[in-house]
């Protein structure tokens, strides 16, 4: 067991050293930074000062720019001066892609430096070709002799460097030996890094960002343990954590969560930036949520119990699905197909949770029946009612079979107490029963002789915290002899870990195919402007279900009244895809846009996303430019990516297809190659 398995189940702090950028400590013992980048022209001295100056003003702590070329690269010496004369201190970081004599005079004016090692030296066009062991020891050489001089200089100036690896833009020598994979990400990374150490040169940063969330949580966390064992025990390098290209709206923010978040819960990260199509200046409170969910769980982490079989459930870095048992069918009508089978290989199932049904029951059906009808291309799955009472329980299946005579039937589950004592209704797909620490064995014990007389499955709701659950999940196993007709889910201020120990345990007692129900957490975490509003819950959700179906947990969600039901069905099946676990419609992979972009960025996502949104499972990369936007389409089907003022160009995969269409045609254009290529249906 690596301390990094460790951490996983008992997140504390990965241990980190102090690097300076300017006057901003980051790692160790200092707080989460909160970054973002500008997208004005960086030749543009004043916008870029105004905006520079609003990110500061929203909270933003680190700012980054690009800097494409040397002239942008000596203006920066003229915003640094604008910034002094108006009063704003915020460090800056200089975003260089391809040049490594930019980089050289971008560090004299700014107190960070970000590299791409799959571009610093490297050339432009991406082409695989076979390297033998001399010719690529050769090029690590040349490419080291290119990186030098930049150390050195940074080292100097006391400039920080960042070397921050892009999935999708790593060089041909990386590729061809170890693919478009993690482990290349890492590879790449280190290599710089032997010329940073080679120079006794530490104020290194590192970041490993993807589009796609389960990438680069593999990614980070592969690096974090390379670290370790390079430097066993020693405080290691300070990492950025992003999801790049998360796109706009409720999907940048649930891809952000779900690969930040997941990170996070693992004690992994010093600073955030999340990447969204719209203004940098809408990133910061994203940022802030996030940051301060961990800052206060990172605080009470000692005191979580640490499991040592808890880094045994499953091969975190394979990311395969939890192999689970496929729960035995209630008599229950509704679910007798098996569209509705949880567990197995099943589809990780989606379902509502209503609280208690109200008393006018029609008209309540009717409402749920027309909010779910508005998302039209996915469905919900089944249904999650809290009954106390026959009487509530009368009025839940009342409201199923509504449901139904309006040709929607779907399983219904009650979620009772465990002193419930109402019948077992046959048209009940399962129980959700509520149990704790102060549960007793008898009491225990009564609940599964009911359940297993009336061959009712049980999910145990398990509430309380990490070491409540802990103990309560050893009790539950002592019910069952074999693995039986049960799944688990938890209830707890502290999710994931939680979740982790009760699997832990359960595979340690011999039930390690037991099905895993994920719910959305009950309150908000956090205290930030958004805490109180549906993004602060939204961002809680993505996080407690997404870092868990990303490690391969989970068979089925259940999404809660915080939202309106379609809005409800919507976000679990967008956590889904963000964890890449059930695609359900298009993947878009857009930039936040940055100096370099050379169209509307917004504006024109939102019009592919509404032409193109109902192509399940085809994915497209919006891209600001060509200069770096190629490379970080990464895996994309199709490509939009700008490539001069007014002129886009369109790839099918990484080649290039159309060169230089106006873009007052192009999504028509883009629209047509989808059809020629057979993945176009209609809306
Ligand atoms: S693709 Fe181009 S425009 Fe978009 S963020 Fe990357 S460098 Fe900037």
């Amino acid at each position: 067991m690596t301390p990094q398995s460790l951490r996983r189940f008992s997140p504390v702090r990965r241990a980190t050293r102090e690097v300076r950028i300017g006057s901003v400590a980051v790692g160790g013992e200092n707080p989460l930074r909160i970054q973002s980048m500008t997208n004005t022209n960086t030749l543009d001295t004043e916008a870029t000062l105004a905006q520079i100056a609003a990110l500061a003003q929203a909270g933003c702590e680190i700012v980054r720019l690009a800097v494409p070329s040397s002239r942008d690269a000596e203006n920066l010496a003229q915003i640094r001066s604008r910034m002094t004369q108006i009063g704003v201190g915020v460090p800056l970081v200089a975003d260089i892609h391809f040049s490594p004599k930019v980089a050289l005079i971008a560090a004299e004016h700014v107190e960070k430096i970000r590299i791409n090692p799959g571009n610093y030296a490297d050339r432009k066009h991406f082409e695989t070709r076979e390297y033998s062991d001399a010719e690529y020891a050769e090029e690590v050489a040349r490419v080291a002799e290119m990186f030098r001089p930049l150390v050195q200089r940074c080292k100097v100036l006391r400039r920080t460097l960042r070397i921050g690896t892009n999935h999708g833009s790593l060089s041909d020598r990386i590729l061809n030996r170890f693919g478009d994979t993690p482990k290349g990400m890492v590879e790449s990374a280190l290599e710089f890094l032997d010329v940073c150490e080679a120079e006794q040169y530490f104020d290194v940063v590192f970041s490993m960002k993807a589009s796609n969330p389960r990438v680069m949580i593999q990614a980070y966390r592969l690096l974090a343990e390379c670290l370790e064992e390079r430097a066993p025990g020693a405080p290691s390098y300070p990492f950025h954590l992003g999801v790049t290209e998360a796109g706009d709206g409720e999907d940048g923010r649930i891809k952000s969560a779900v690969g930040i978040g997941a990170l996070l819960e693992d004690g992994i990260g010093d600073t955030i930036r999340v990447s969204l199509t719209e203004s940098p200046i809408a990133e910061v409170p994203v940022a802030k949520f996030l940051a301060q969910r961990y800052e206060t769980r990172w605080r009470e982490a000692a005191d979580l119990p640490r499991d040592p079989e808890a880094c045994e459930i499953d091969d975190l870095n394979s990311y395969r699905r939890r192999v689970t048992q496929i729960l035995p069918r209630a008599t229950c009508a509704a679910v007798q197909t098996q569209e509705f089978d949880l567990g197995g290989e099943n589809p990780i199932r989606v379902e509502i949770s209503v609280g208690k049904i109200a008393h006018d029951v029609a008209s309540y059906a009717k409402k749920f029946h027309s909010s779910l009808s508005q998302i039209a291309e996915v469905r919900c799955e089944g249904i999650v009612a809290d009954v106390e009472t026959e009487e509530e329980a009368k009025r839940a299946l009342d409201f199923a079979q509504h449901l139904a005579q309006a040709g929607f039937a779907v399983p219904l589950a009650f979620r009772v107490t465990l002193h419930c004592d109402i019948e077992l209704h046959a048209d009940v797909s399962r129980w959700v029963v509520g149990v704790s620490s102060t549960s007793t064995q008898e009491e225990l014990r009564a609940m599964h002789a009911r359940a297993v007389s009336a061959a009712m499955p049980l999910e145990w709701h398990c509430q309380g915290s990490v070491a409540q659950i802990r103990e309560l999940a050893e009790r539950l196993c002592d019910l069952y002899s074999t693995s039986a007709n049960f799944l688990v889910s938890v209830a707890s201020s502290r999710a994931v870990p939680a979740l982790r120990v009760l699997l832990a345990r359960l595979r340690a007692r011999g039930f390690a195919d037991c099905p895993v129900v994920l719910h959305a957490p009950a309150c908000n975490s956090a205290d930030t402007e958004i805490t109180r509003t549906t993004q602060g819950k939204l961002l809680d959700t993505a996080i407690d279900l997404g870092a868990m179906l990303s490690d391969g947990i989970g068979d089925a969600i259940v999404l809660d009244g915080a939202f309106e039901p379609g809005h409800a069905l919507d976000l679990g099946y967008r956590i889904l895809q963000a964890a890449r676990r059930r695609i359900s419609r298009a993947e878009f992979v857009s930039c936040p846009s940055c100096g370099r972009t050379l169209f509307d960025l917004e504006t024109v996502t939102a019009r592919i996303k509404s032409r193109t949104g109902h192509l399940q499972g085809v994915s497209i990369a919006i891209m600001g430019c060509v200069v770096n936007g190629l490379g970080e389409m990464a895996d994309a089907d199709f490509g939009y990516v700008g490539s001069g003022p007014g002129k886009i160009n369109l790839y099918v995969g990484k080649e290039l297809v159309l060169r230089n269409v106006d873009q007052a045609d192009a999504v028509e254009r883009l629209v047509e190659l989808i059809r020629v290529h057979g993945r176009w249906i209609e809306p």
